[in-house]
Formats: C-alpha cells, sequence, structure tokens
C-alpha cells in the first residue's frame, strides 16, 4: 500500500488531468450517439411523413378520378338504356333508318362533345352505323368476349372490350355492349364507343408529375386507359403485375408500394379501387422517386452534416486526450523536480516539511505515534577540503542510497539542506526508530568510496524523538529531535542520541 504521506496537492492534480484525459474520448462518443440516434430518428419519421402525405393524396385522387370514371359510364348506360327502351317500345319501326331514332342518337353524340357515339349490333356481331359511317378499323364484334357475353348473358352487367383503334385518325374508342331488350331478327344488342380522350382528358390534368400515372384496367387486367398515353399498352393485360397478383386480392381498395410496375416498370407509391358495380379497376400512382427525392436530398444533406461533425468531434476528442495525457504527464514531471532534491534523489527539504505537517496532524488525530530523525554527517567540511566538492557530492548520494535501504516504503528521507537529512517514521515508537537509526549508522560508517585522492570514509550523529501529546505543533518535535542531534555531535559524534518530551537531557 502507497504511504498516504506520499499523496500531495500536486499528485492529485497531475492524476486529475488523467483522468479527464480518460473522459474526454467516452464523453465524445456518447455525444455521436445522441447526435446519430437523432439523424436516424429524423431521417425516419421524415420519410414516414413523405409517404403518408403521399397516401393521403392518391387516396384523395383516386377517389376524385373514380367519381369521373363513374359518370362517363353511367351517362354511357343512360344512353344505351334510352336507346333499348325506344327500340322495344317500337317494334315495327327500323332503328337503322328511323328519323326519329337517328336523332336521338345524334343527340347523345353532341351531347358528348361526339365522344360517345353508339352502333346497332347483329347476333353474329356485325356493325350496323346509325348517324356516323364506320370507320376502316371498325370489324365485327362476333370473336369478343365481351360482346358474346353481352348477346348471351345478364342484361345488368355492363360488358366493355378492349380498345380499338378506329377511325380516319386512327383514335382509340372503347366499345361497351348491352343486348337489347327485346332482340329483332336483325339486331341483338347496341354498342358504345367511348373515345380514350374523353378520359385523358381527366386523367392528364390531376395526375401527379413528372412520373406519376393514373390507369383504368378492366377487371380482368386489360388495360383500358392511360395517362401519360401510350398506345403500345392500351388493351395489354397487366394482370401479371404485382398489383393484380399482392393488392387486389388482398382488399378492393387500398394503398400500397409496387416494386416495379407493369406499364413503366418503375418502383411506385399506388392508391387503387375496384369501381363496384362496374367490372374496372382504377389505380392512381406516384412514383417513389418523386416522393423521396426531396427527402433523400435532405437526408444526404443531414448524413454529410452529420459525418463532418462526428469526424470533426472525434479528432478534437483525441487531440484533447493526447494534450491532456501529455499535460498530466508533465504535471508529474513538474512535480517530481518541485518536490524531489536533484543530487540525491530525495524529498527537498519544502516538501519533506509539508509531509511532516501533513503526517503530524493525521498522527494527532489518530493518536498514534510518529518519529522523527535528523542525520547530519560528521566533519563534512574535511571532505570537500580534502577530496575535493565532488567527492563531497558523492558522498551524500551514497549516504542517501545507504539510508533508504534501511526504510520502510512508508517512511520519508529528506535533505534538509547541506549535509543534514530528516527521516519520518509514521506510525513508529521511538524505540524502532533508534534501531533504524543505529542501523543507519553502522551503514554509513561501512561506506567507502574511492577518489583519486585516496578512500573517502565518513560517519553520521543521528538524533532521534517521538512525538508527543503535548507537543504544541511540528516545531516542537524538530527542536527536540535537533536538540538530540546536538548532544549526539557534542558528545563525540558518530552516535544515535534519543530525546522524548519532558526530557531535560538527551538519553545517551
Ligand atoms: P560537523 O561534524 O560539526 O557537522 O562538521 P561539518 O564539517 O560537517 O560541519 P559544517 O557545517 O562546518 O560543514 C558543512 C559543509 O558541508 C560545508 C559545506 O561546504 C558542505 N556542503 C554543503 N552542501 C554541500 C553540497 O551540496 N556538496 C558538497 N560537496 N558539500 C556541501
Ligand atoms: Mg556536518
Ligand atoms: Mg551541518
Amino acid at each position: 500500500m502507497p504511504s498516504p504521506i506520499e499523496k500531495s496537492a500536486a499528485g492529485r492534480a497531475a492524476s486529475a488531468d488523467a483522468r479527464a484525459a480518460r473522459f474526454v474520448v467516452p464523453t465524445a462518443l456518447l455525444f455521436l450517439a445522441c447526435l446519430w440516434l437523432f439523424v436516424g430518428y429524423w431521417t425516419f419519421s421524415s420519410r414516414q411523413e413523405a409517404v403518408s402525405g403521399t397516401e393521403q393524396v392518391l387516396r384523395r385522387l383516386d377517389y376524385a378520378v373514380e367519381e369521373q370514371t363513374r359518370r362517363l359510364f353511367r351517362m354511357v348506360d343512360v344512353f344505351l338504356g334510352v336507346a333499348d327502351q325506344w327500340i322495344a317500345d317500337n317494334p315495327q319501326r327500323d332503328p337503322r333508318s328511323d328519323a326519329a331514332f337517328l336523332r336521338l342518337i345524334e343527340n347523345f353524340r353532341r351531347r358528348t362533345g361526339d365522344a360517345i357515339d353508339i352502333r346497332l349490333a347483329g347476333a353474329d356481331g356485325r356493325l350496323f352505323p346509325l348517324v356516323t359511317p364506320l370507320s376502316a378499323g371498325e370489324r365485327p364484334l362476333g370473336d369478343d368476349d365481351f360482346f358474346r357475353a353481352a348477346v348471351g348473358g345478364d342484361l345488368r352487367h355492363f360488358h366493355i372490350g378492349a380498345p380499338q383503334a378506329s377511325g380516319a385518325n386512327g383514335a382509340w374508342r372503347i366499345p361497351v355492349a348491352h343486348r337489347l331488350t327485346q332482340p329483332r331478327t336483325d339486331a341483338a344488342a347496341l354498342v358504345a364507343t367511348i373515345e380514350l380522350s374523353a378520359f385523358l382528358a381527366l386523367y392528364e390534368e390531376v395526375r401527379i408529375r413528372p412520373q406519376g400515372a393514373i390507369a383504368l384496367m378492366r377487371r380482368d387486367g386489360i388495360l383500358l386507359a392511360r395517362a401519360p398515353h401510350d398506345e403500345r399498352l392500351i388493351g395489354r393485360s397487366v394482370a401479371g403485375g404485382e398489383l393484380y397478383r399482392n393488392l387486389l386480392p388482398r382488399a378492393e381498395r387500398g394503398f400500397g408500394r409496387i416494386e416495379q410496375t407493369a406499364t413503366d416498370a418503375l418502383d411506385k407509391f399506388v392508391s387503387y379501387s375496384v369501381l363496384g358495380d362496374l367490372p374496372l379497376v382504377l389505380a392512381v400512382s406516384a412514383a417513389v422517386d418523386d416522393v423521396l427525392g426531396h427527402w433523400r436530398r435532405q437526408t444526404l444533406v443531414i448524413v454529410l452534416l452529420a459525418l463532418g461533425v462526428s469526424v470533426a468531434s472525434l479528432l478534437a476528442a483525441f487531440r484533447l486526450a493526447r494534450a491532456l495525457g501529455e499535460l498530466s504527464a508533465r504535471n508529474a514531471e513538474l512535480q517530481l523536480l518541485a518536490t524531489t532534491d536533484q543530487m540525491t534523489g530525495v524529498h527537498n527539504r519544502h516538501h519533506f516539511l509539508s509531509l511532516l505537517y501533513h503526517e503530524f496532524a493525521r498522527e494527532r488525530r489518530h493518536n498514534t505515534p510518529l518519529s522523527l530523525m535528523i542525520l547530519d554527517l560528521d566533519f563534512f567540511k574535511q571532505i570537500n577540503d580534502g577530496y575535493g566538492h565532488a567527492a563531497g557530492d558523492e558522498a551524500l548520494r551514497a549516504f542517501a542510497k545507504a539510508a533508504k535501504r534501511c526504510l520502510r516504503e512508508m517512511d520519508a528521507l529528506g535533505r534538509l539542506g547541506g549535509e543534514e537529512f530528516a527521516i519520518l517514521l509514521p506510525g513508529t515508537q521511538v524505540a524502532s526508530a533508534e534501531t533504524v537509526a543505529e542501523r543507519i549508522r553502522t551503514a554509513v560508517a561501512g561506506i567507502a568510496i574511492d577518489t583519486e585522492f585516496g578512500t573517502v570514509r565518513f560517519t553520521t550523529s543521528i538524533g532521534v524523538t517521538q512525538s508527543a501529546a503535548d507537543d504544541a505543533s511540528v516545531d516542537a518535535l524538530l527542536a527536540r529531535a535537533d536538540a538530540a542531534l546536538y548532544t549526539a555531535k557534542a558528545s563525540g559524534r558518530n552516535r544515535v542520541i534519543v530525546r522524548l518530551a519532558g526530557e531535560r537531557h538527551s538519553r545517551f
């Protein structure tokens, strides 16, 4: 166990620096952990915000577009219903040539801005023009599933076909078949054709730019209309896409993310709905890149900033830790210089006395004994004079070394000045101290230093004392040890003299 008296104020300052150095890096790491936790939280929550904002917008858009689409088909339904009723009510009149019927159809057409046209169809699918002539692209519908289903099927269902490019300008039209309530020999169904532009105008206006899309599909996956328009996609099936495979089987209306859409192969957020009474599916989408572009740029800036702060603060922390470490080493060095006698390596006078004051107070509190001895080399002047100053220095060093060897770890040896030393023995009775002093005296007497002028030998006189309850201060203790030393000198030198409190004369 290190001696308590070895711990000085300067030593405590040096170890405080060392402790501070150890705290710098962990503190910086804690700060960085908090910083990155915040960056992570911000990144996550701002992304959630962007996605849920998009979900709301897409769902609202989906709802609005669904309403418009449904209105268009309802109009077609009403037209076909009215025309069907007229034919049922006038079985003896030929709708193909009857002026009143043709006026009715022409009015329908006008009211929709020429977007919806109506033809009559035979049971075999052959088309008969009513107001406008058939165009080159219009072919018999006998082979089309939707038409056969209409002629042979349920009155209540809408039967919608794949869009066809027709007319002189090659405009795309979606056919809708409606079986006559009272089929005639030459006509079995009414067919309305809706120009694709009727949908596209609306879809194109509201879709989320630049890469968002709005698509109308048949329940079986045939693409009817899509904005942005792409001729190659119209009439193709998207039933193999993620919307039909994963989302629709789960719910008829919803929101989700699709990794690669069947139409433009983009990563997209999609709001979709099945149009209930109509065999149609509507999908409104926004590209993930468009939605998260701003968030990604912001995140990049914040992550780069946080990286910069991290690198800078780590560098600063390591530098500070190193500087504090160096400071602590320098402090220890300075402390050693300030407390040590350079020539002999023992405590200097100032430091020894401060240890003595400290220890005196401590032993007083605990009521334990403390012994002190003062040692002075005999006839030292003669060594200097006879063998040179260097030999004198060598003798001082040899003395310190020999004395130290006789002491315990907890004892303190100090140089009071010149060739005068003192030893502090904490928790030691004077009898033990006397033994130690005697051992030192013998050891010193045995020292032999070879010089060019011959071998140097010398002795030491030692005054020993022990602290007493009525010692007013350390000075009383020092004075007593000094008096004992004086007695030792006076009574012939090379001896140990003990003097206790209250004794008028030192003991021989
Ligand atoms: P005494 O037995 O009465 O103590 O005699 P002394 O000669 O030892 O006593 P004195 O006080 O007369 O002489 C001490 C000498 O120690 C004087 C001084 O030159 C010498 N001295 C003091 N410090 C040093 C030092 O650091 N190195 C050397 N070589 N000599 C020193
Ligand atoms: Mg002397
Ligand atoms: Mg002296």
